[in-house]
């Protein structure tokens, strides 16, 4: 189904930060948004028995983790921390050529089109196969293809630690100059017009990134207008290394505050371990936050301590569970549980909704683009199914809470990207 010149109808849509009901939405050749709420001429989808949601933007994801998916080893052993998890990863990454990383990313992309995502951050530190930066430009071929739109988020990658320790084999693949990498993000933006396409800037964690240069990638950053993202204290490791490296009692999230200047264009990913008086500082500054529920579950990472005024989003990272429905409700869950509340950072439905969708626009840089239905925006969106038994006898006023507290991949029915339906494979 292709919307691009035509309008739509849907019994139900949230629009504004709310439910509205038989809200007409036209759009343009381009799939760009040019009506909300007037009364559409041309040609009508009418959705009598669909809810219409702006697509889910996912801050944080690496496609390729998917295909470790099976070999979680939970519940084996002690030694079963993330370290190890990360050492499974690396094997993974020892096989990867252009063609694997392509069909790996691929899946990934498909998948996630399945589920609602409409826009991805994939942040891409894995670039070297047989030659110096040929993996880049498949990530971007794969996202074309798939029809999902992209914010390849170009990870640099300079140390296996703080104190620069000997690489692991498998992190030759990651490594480059701060020079040779920024050369090659210029060499993109100008190679990649296409309207699906952008492109932001990471630092793959403070061990792995210098802080001198984590500085001048966020100045670069703010400069280029581009979304600035780091891996931020997921581990008590990160930051009892930094401790020792640094012979201070400061972790990375202290070194970025008062070395960075902090905004829009920041986002910490994960801040598990990051203190609350710093997670209020991001606040005040308006830098986002990207928490990975069904990952930090998985790995057996830890719960951030978020509050109520920090912009948050939501990244399905290792990808090992692709479904958004299940981020949010995690993302309240788990705070909900170790609070002993049923009111922790004022998470309601419709909180985590936005999240899911402006939220993750704001973090990668989309917000003029996609996160609501406007005037001028890509008409990016999920539909539920109305008739589901999980949605029986919803209505305007319990309709957001039943979706995010109860649905699950099966209820979703069309996802749209810039207009056209991409969810038909
Ligand atoms: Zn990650």
């Amino acid at each position: 189904m292709d919307l691009r010149g035509k309008a739509i109808v849907a019994k139900y849509a949230w629009i504004g930060g709310k439910i509205g009901e038989e809200v007409a939405i036209e759009i343009d050749e381009k799939g760009v948004i040019t009506n909300v709420g007037g009364i559409p001429s041309g040609e009508v989808l009418r959705l009598e028995n669909e809810v219409l949601l702006p697509g889910f933007v996912n801050s944080h994801s690496h496609a390729f983790h998917r295909h470790l998916r099976g070999r979680s080893e939970i519940g084996r052993s002690a030694a079963d921390t993330f370290w190890k998890w990360r050492d499974n990863m690396y094997g993974l990454v020892a096989d990867v050529d252009k063609d694997v990383i392509y069909r790996y990313c691929a899946t990934t992309f498909r998948e996630m089109l399945a589920a609602g995502i409409t826009s991805v951050g994939e942040f891409h530190y894995v670039h070297h196969a047989n030659n110096r930066f040929d993996l880049d430009g498949e990530v971007v071929r794969a996202a074309v293809d798939t029809g999902i739109r992209l914010v390849l988020l170009e990870t640099l990658y300079e140390q296996a630690g703080f104190d620069a320790p000997p690489l692991h084999p498998v992190q030759e693949r990651f490594v480059s100059s701060y020079d040779a990498f920024i050369q090659k993000i210029q060499e993109l933006r100008r190679e990649n017009k296409h309207p699906r396409v952008s492109f932001g800037v990471a630092a793959h964690s403070a061990r792995a990134v210098t802080f001198q240069n984590i500085k001048k990638l966020y100045n670069y950053a703010v400069a280029e207008n581009l979304p600035f993202h780091i891996h931020l204290e997921e581990q008590p490791k990160e930051i009892a290394d930094c401790q020792k490296f640094l012979g201070k009692t400061q972790g990375p999230s202290d070194i970025l505050l008062t070395t960075l200047n902090l905004g829009e264009h920041f986002t910490g990913v994960h801040a598990t371990y990051t203190s609350a008086a710093n997670m209020r500082a991001l606040a005040s500054l308006g830098a986002n936050v990207s928490i990975c529920p069904c990952t930090e579950g998985y790995l057996g990472d830890g719960i951030p301590q978020i509050n109520e005024d920090l912009p948050i989003s939501f990244g399905s990272d290792c990808n090992n569970r692709i479904c958004m429905l299940e981020e949010m409700r995690w993302a309240c869950f788990s705070q909900q549980m170790r609070g002993n509340s049923r009111s922790v950072a004022a998470l309601s439905a419709e909180k985590l909704l936005s999240a899911a969708t402006e939220g993750g626009a704001r973090s990668l840089g989309l917000a003029a683009k996609v996160g609501d239905f406007q005037v001028g925006k890509y008409f990016d969106a999920v539909t539920l199914d109305l008739n589901s038994s999980t949605l029986e006898g919803s209505n305007a006023a319990t309709i957001v809470d039943a979706l995010i507290f109860s649905c699950d991949n099966k209820e979703i029915r069309r996802v749209f990207v810039g207009g056209k339906q991409r969810n038909t494979f």
